[in-house]
């Protein structure tokens, strides 16, 4: 029974090619595949069937192997090399059943053979199986081309890496390596390790070594270095590939260039997290940011504060300036506000470690809206101080397009813990009082509690008289005397009897004289001026003072040699000060050595090594050094030696104590011994009874300081009691 073809109208019959010269078989054959539903020629030479091929499409070609003229593995060979009949399936039609042929069949390009006698009913069988089979390698080889196409779209290259290092590499892992192809087809895993930039190359190597080894499949992305020099991302997956045994023999994997992802993912989360116009955090970037530095306030017990900033009227600006202007101008107040802020390093936020310093966060809320949080701000009262000082910083002009704009701005202020605990919540309760300061009239900050608003004003009041009182010359200095008692006759109803001792010093301390409270001791005021950034101006003014009281007594022929004045701790450490002091000294004609420093043991508490710097700095410039208030601090004793210094002062507190004898005269008698032992001169301070005064000196501490030999005063008193003639300062 014939077999069905089972060809469609829509596929037209599979076309064959048959070349024997035996004209019997030819026909015979011809018949049968003809009736099996094939399209069959004929031709009984290999030249001929060359140039049928050469002509028309063929699907198949049967071929004999003995014939006249060129023979059936010539015309294979030939055909071969047409373009049209590469890929041809070609059955060889042989009698000569023997292992030789079919190996020379096999070497001329032969797809398969059929051995003569021909067994007539398989004759269709075996030409459509051949035809199937060639269909299939054709759509692998298809398929294999859409695969290579694919992984050049996706960036992604495929290769695999035998257990000794060997490596093959698809094209397109060349490409993505920027490798020569060439260079890729003999390449080593080890060349293509090479690649991966140094810091991602361990990890790297460790992954496909137990990736080989355990059989551990695995996923990395990676920077590589490609061979023209290019940086790129990678993302590598490898997985082992095991033989029947169970034991990996081959690590197969796909690389793929993710570098323009990870860009755009980078892209993506700016556009989620940031404001596009000022680049800094927006709302929910914001409170996520302050939920993390809220943990750590509470742990560590510090009070925070949130700042919400508006600028006043900022729909009039924009309609005079354009939107441009208006742009522009918001970009100058989020500059602003970010060089106002301690630490604007964003990255220390998401280090989870407490020990990593606190960023201080400013973002932008609202269109004309900025919150900034302030970390450990020690006192609720230093919260206004800072509302104050960054609204000064945004009023100051704007140049916007060559227009010099002046803004005001308003501030609402929470506090942590006190406003609330979450984020949200303070972030609220700050815009709340944002609120009632531009109801109140705006350019002004507003606490969201009532009692830190009046406490605030007060203070408000106070750091606007004292900025007044230092320009409009309310300050007083007044000098207080430090004597060598030693010989000294201390006779409690003679409170010391200047003239009968030797002054060794002078301690320069300042006043106020306000025009309504009188004079205002500096306890009141110093740690406002601290605050508020007036410490330089009031020290600069003190300095100026000391010095030319000096030059005054000086001339008058006292024998004073040297002015103490004191430093605060955060100006000390301030790196103009050695320069400032240097040209003070030079205006004044003045030595170095007459000026001693008086400075307290915080300045060693937050960067112990930069105050010894700053201390060694100013002692090889002349200058002497003091430490203040010696005992109250955290430095033990032995600490002190490693501080270059010149006095101690041993603190008040101490003195007093002295007389009760016991523990407090062992640790007065431990410091004169131990300044004794550094060759530092020691001070007692705060002397006002003649008993401390005599233990003191039994003790080997001669330098009194105090009440009992005198009052601070002003130049002119101390002038009058050495002597001299009166000098106003
Ligand atoms: P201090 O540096 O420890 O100054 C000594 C203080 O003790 C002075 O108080 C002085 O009047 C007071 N005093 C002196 N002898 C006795 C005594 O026998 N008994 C008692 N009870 N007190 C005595 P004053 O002038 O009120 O100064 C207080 C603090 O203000 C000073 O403490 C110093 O820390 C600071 N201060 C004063 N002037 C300046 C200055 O120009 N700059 C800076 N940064 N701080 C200053
Ligand atoms: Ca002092
Ligand atoms: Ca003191």
């Amino acid at each position: 029974m014939p077999i069905a073809p089972s060809p469609t109208a829509q596929t037209p019959a599979p076309r064959l090619l048959l070349v024997d010269d035996d004209a019997l078989l030819r026909s015979m054959a011809e018949r049968t595949l003809q009736h099996a539903g094939f399209d069959v020629l004929g031709t009984d030479s290999g030249e001929q069937a060359l140039a049928l091929l050469q002509q028309g499409h063929f699907d198949l070609v049967l071929l004999d192997v003995v014939m006249g003229g060129m023979d059936g593995f010539e015309t294979c060979r030939h055909l071969r090399q047409l373009p049209q009949a590469a890929q041809l399936p070609v059955l060889m039609l042989t009698g000569l059943a023997d292992t030789a042929s079919i190996e020379q069949a096999y070497q001329a390009g032969a797809t398969d053979f059929i051995t003569k006698p021909i067994h007539w009913a398989l004759l269709a069988h075996r030409v459509r199986y051949a035809l199937r089979a060639s269909a299939a390698r054709a759509e692998l080889a298809r398929s294999r081309e859409r695969l290579e196409r694919a992984q050049q779209l996706a960036h992604m290259g495929s290769w695999e890496i035998t257990a000794t290092g060997g490596m093959a590499c698809s094209d397109e892992l060349a490409r993505l390596y920027g490798a020569p192809t060439e260079a890729a087809q003999c390449s080593t895993a080890l060349a293509f390790l090479a690649r991966v930039v140094e810091a991602d190359r361990p990890r790297v190597a460790r992954a496909r070594t137990a990736a080989l080894r355990d059989g551990v499949p695995y996923e990395l992305s990676f920077e590589i270095e490609r061979f023209d020099g290019q940086r790129r991302t990678v993302l590598e997956q490898g997985a082992p590939v095991r033989d029947a045994g169970g034991s990996t023999v081959l690590l197969e994997g796909i690389s793929q260039d993710v570098t323009e992802r990870i860009e755009a993912e980078r892209q993506v989360r700016q556009l989620a997290l940031y404001d596009g116009l000022t680049g800094l955090p927006n709302r929910q970037f914001f409170l996520e940011l302050c939920n993390t530095t809220i943990d750590r306030a509470r742990r560590a017990g510090v009070v925070c504060a949130f700042l919400h900033l508006d600028i006043d009227q900022f729909k009039t600006i924009n309609d005079a300036l354009g939107r441009s202007g208006g742009d522009a101008v918001l970009r100058a107040v989020a500059q602003r506000l970010q060089a106002g802020t301690r630490r604007s390093d964003m990255t220390a936020l998401t280090t989870p470690a407490d020990a990593a310093p606190v960023a201080e966060v400013v973002a932008r809320i609202g269109a004309n809206g900025f919150t900034l949080m302030l970390y450990d701000i020690a006192d609720h009262a230093n919260a206004g101080s800072a509302a104050q000082r960054l609204l000064r910083e945004v009023q100051r002009p704007v140049m916007v397009a060559g227009n010099e704009v002046v803004l005001t701005a308003s501030m609402g202020v929470s506090v942590f813990p006190r406003d609330g605990s979450s984020a949200a919540e303070l972030a609220a309760h700050a815009e709340q009082a944002l609120y009632a300061a531009k109801k109140d009239g705006r350019s002004q900050h507003r606490f969201f509690d009532e009692g830190l608003n009046v406490v605030a004003r007060a203070r408000l009041v106070r750091e606007t008289e004292l900025r007044h009182a230092i320009d409009e010359g309310q300050l007083r200095l007044h000098f207080q005397p430090k004597f060598n008692a030693s010989g000294m006759d201390i006779d409690p109803g003679n409170h010391g009897d200047a003239r009968h001792g030797q002054v060794t010093g002078v301690e320069a301390l300042v006043r106020w004289l306000h025009p309504r409270h009188g004079m205002v001791s500096p306890g009141e005021f110093i740690p406002l001026a601290e605050d508020c950034g007036l410490i330089g101006p009031l020290t600069d003014w003190v300095l100026e003072a000391a010095c030319a009281a000096l030059v005054r007594w000086r001339a008058d022929g006292l024998p004073l040699t040297t002015v103490s004045v004191n430093v605060a701790s955060p100006l000390f450490m301030d790196d103009g000060l050695p320069d400032r002091l240097d040209a003070l000294v030079r205006r004044h004609g003045l030595p170095p050595q007459s000026l001693m420093l008086e400075v307290t043991e915080t300045i060693l508490m937050a960067d112990t090594e930069a105050a010894i710097q700053r201390l060694n700095e100013l002692r090889t410039r002349g200058f002497k050094l003091s430490l203040d208030d010696f005992g109250t601090g955290f430095s033990s004793l032995s600490y002190v030696k490693r501080f270059p210094l010149d006095e101690l002062k041993i603190d008040r507190a101490f003195v007093r104590d002295v007389q009760r004898g016991g523990k407090d005269v062992a640790l007065v008698a431990s410091i004169i011994t131990l300044a004794r032992l550094l060759e530092l001169q020691v001070v007692a301070e705060g002397v006002e009874t003649a008993e401390q005064a005599a233990i003191l000196l039994e003790l080997g501490c001669s330098l009194h300081q105090g009440f009992l030999y005198a009052r601070p005063m002003p130049a002119e008193a101390l002038t009058q009691m050495l002597g001299g003639t009166a000098v106003a300062v």
